[in-house]
């Protein structure tokens, strides 16, 4: 494992999103009307995040309705049979089991300012229509959840529970019924009703979606700086997590972009890393136009994009974030294809050695961590733990 950076003047910015644009990649590729709703959502949103009344009412929810800060916690016990120190940054232990609460109560305070009557959203895992029926119950706006209909099969517990939160569920059976058709489904809708707010659950889609969501997931890596400088007097040596869209990976990274801190990501590589048969978009796609936003996908020769497969829900989508694509493409960021059963793997050694279930999808980085980490004897690395395995349990491919 070979350190990547030494140091890069923090005042450059060079990672971050300037008017919606990393690079190249990022933007607003939508039809004129929905550019008019995106830019009225842009600016309201760069207005509100300066009012210390929404940052307060942002924070107070975090604490007392979500139960942040999260711990970061000393995994002695992995650590040990790794043979490296490995801190987990407990997202898991969220009110609602994973990262998405800290978007979508951001989101919902955005949507409730905004005088919005309904939300709707997408979800693959369930994790992030979960969040988004929690917080529109929380401030009683009307919610609609698109979900693939394969998705919905592999996580029952999750739409029942969106279902008791109050919210609709509706499913799609076109495509490979996964998460990309749920987000075409609810962009759908999202055009036709000019009063709905679209929650949007990762760092993905046009402008201004990518730098909303990388706002309201910052806090992850803001607490998790200030908790390995006490745990430890110093920065960590590597961090890591999983990427889907890029949202709880991103919330982590941002942090640390412009430390010397090695950054690792795991992709969900599926069963192996070929068109199809994988969802690791930054290990084998191109840049591209997809879902409103310039960034790279996985796509065939005509430019269309290609299904994806992944044991986890939460990874298995052909897009990612435009910011992962300038990481990516600056090298700042190391993207692997984390495979199926390495993932499994790690999902019961986890379980096993640290009484922690994780979710399938933060499985994935505790796969990479171990890989990579393997007699790294003093070097000190923290992963995110995403989210909680208990909507993951009842699959048998997992044991
Ligand atoms: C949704 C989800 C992911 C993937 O989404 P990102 O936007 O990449 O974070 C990862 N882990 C869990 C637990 C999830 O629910």
């Amino acid at each position: 494992m070979e350190t990547t950076i030494k140091s890069i003047k923090s005042n450059e910015n060079i990672f971050e999103a300037n008017n919606g644009m990393y690079g190249d990649f990022g933007g607003m590729y939508v039809p004129p009307h929905l550019e008019e709703k995106l830019i009225k959502l842009a600016d309201f949103f760069q207005k509100e995040i300066l009012h210390d009344d929404f940052e307060n009412e942002y924070k107070y929810y975090l604490e007392k309705f979500v139960g942040r800060p999260s711990p970061l916690y000393y995994a002695r016990n992995l650590s040990k049979h790794v043979g490296s120190k490995i801190y987990l940054k407990r997202e898991d232990l969220n009110h609602t089991g994973s990262h998405k609460i800290n978007n979508t109560i951001g989101q919902i305070l955005l949507a409730h300012r905004m005088g919005a009557t309904e939300v709707v959203a997408e979800t693959g895992a369930g994790q992030h229509g979960v969040a988004t029926a929690t917080a529109a119950a929380l401030f009683g706006i009307k919610c609609k959840i698109f979900m693939g209909a394969k998705d919905a099969r592999r996580q029952q517990m999750n739409v029942n529970r969106i279902k008791l939160l109050g919210a609709e569920v509706i499913l799609t059976e076109n495509g490979r019924a996964t998460l990309k058709d749920a987000v075409d489904a609810a962009l759908g809708y999202y055009v036709e009703n000019p009063d709905v707010f679209y929650l949007l659950g990762s760092q993905v889609g046009p402008h201004p979606y990518p730098t909303i969501v990388g706002y309201f997931q910052r806090i992850i890596g803001k607490e998790a700086k200030k908790q390995i400088i006490e745990a430890e007097g110093r920065l960590p040596d590597n961090i890591f997590a999983c990427v889907g869209g890029g949202s709880n990976a991103i919330g982590l990274f941002q942090e640390f972009l412009y430390d010397p801190v090695n950054i690792y990501a795991a992709e969900g590589g599926g069963e192996k890393a070929e068109p199809g048969k994988t969802a690791a978009t930054l290990s084998i796609g191109k840049p591209g136009v997809f879902q409103g936003t310039y960034s790279y996908a996985i796509s065939d020769e005509n430019g269309d994009v290609c299904p994806t497969s992944s044991i986890a829900a939460g990874l298995d989508y052909p897009g990612v974030s435009p910011q992962h694509s300038l990481l990516k493409e600056k090298q700042r960021a190391k993207y692997y294809a984390v495979t199926d059963d390495e993932a499994v793997e790690a999902f019961k050694i986890l379980s096993c050695l640290e009484g922690i279930i994780p979710a399938i999808e933060s499985s994935h980085a505790v796969a990479l961590a171990m890989s990579l980490l393997k007699g790294q004897g003093d070097k000190i690395s923290i992963v995110n733990l995403s989210g909680r395995g208990d909507k993951d349990v009842g699959r048998d491919q997992l044991f």
